[in-house]
């Protein structure tokens, strides 16, 4: 089988207040391999597709403003485990949660701005792949 790949994310809030370094670290550190890397800004369109499973819940409109309000950047990571590892490198959704070592528990302090997405299962990480990289960008 091949090596297990997910999709992340370093968030708008994430970007602006200079994290992009120290977050790319964590991720490194911990042994996964970076295979594709960009910053771009969302448009609405590919916010509406990234977050199609949010549609309906009340804090959808706030989500689409942030994620949309500048560059983020985008990756995709290779490793064993990768998908559930780095949901918890991550921490919880509510960095006030999040526990002390996470990113989301040292880096932020409000859901809305917790700094980082990964795709929740095998499923979400190749459907979000494909909206952020071609197949040429994953080598
Ligand atoms: N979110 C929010 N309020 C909530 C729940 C979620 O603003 O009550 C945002 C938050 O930024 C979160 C994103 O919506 O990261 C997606 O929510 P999900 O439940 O998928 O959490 P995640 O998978 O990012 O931990
Ligand atoms: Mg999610």
């Amino acid at each position: 089988m091949a090596v297990e790949r997910t999709f992340s994310m370093i968030k708008p809030e994430g970007v602006r207040r200079g994290l992009v370094g120290a977050i790319l670290a964590r991720l490194e550190q911990k042994g996964y391999r970076i295979v594709a890397l960009k910053m771009l800004r969302l448009t609405p369109e590919m916010a509406a597709e990234h977050y199609a499973e949010h549609r309906d819940k009340p804090f959808y409109q706030d989500l689409i403003n942030h994620i949309t309000s500048g560059p983020v950047v985008a990756m995709v990571l290779e490793g064993p485990g990768v998908i559930a590892g780095l949901r918890r490198l991550m921490g919880a959704t509510n960095p006030q949660e999040a526990a002390p070592g996470t990113i989301r528990g040292d880096f932020a302090l409000e859901t809305s701005h917790n700094v980082i997405h990964g795709a929740d299962s095998p499923a979400s990480a190749e459907r979000e792949i494909a909206i952020y990289f071609t197949p040429a960008e994953l080598g």
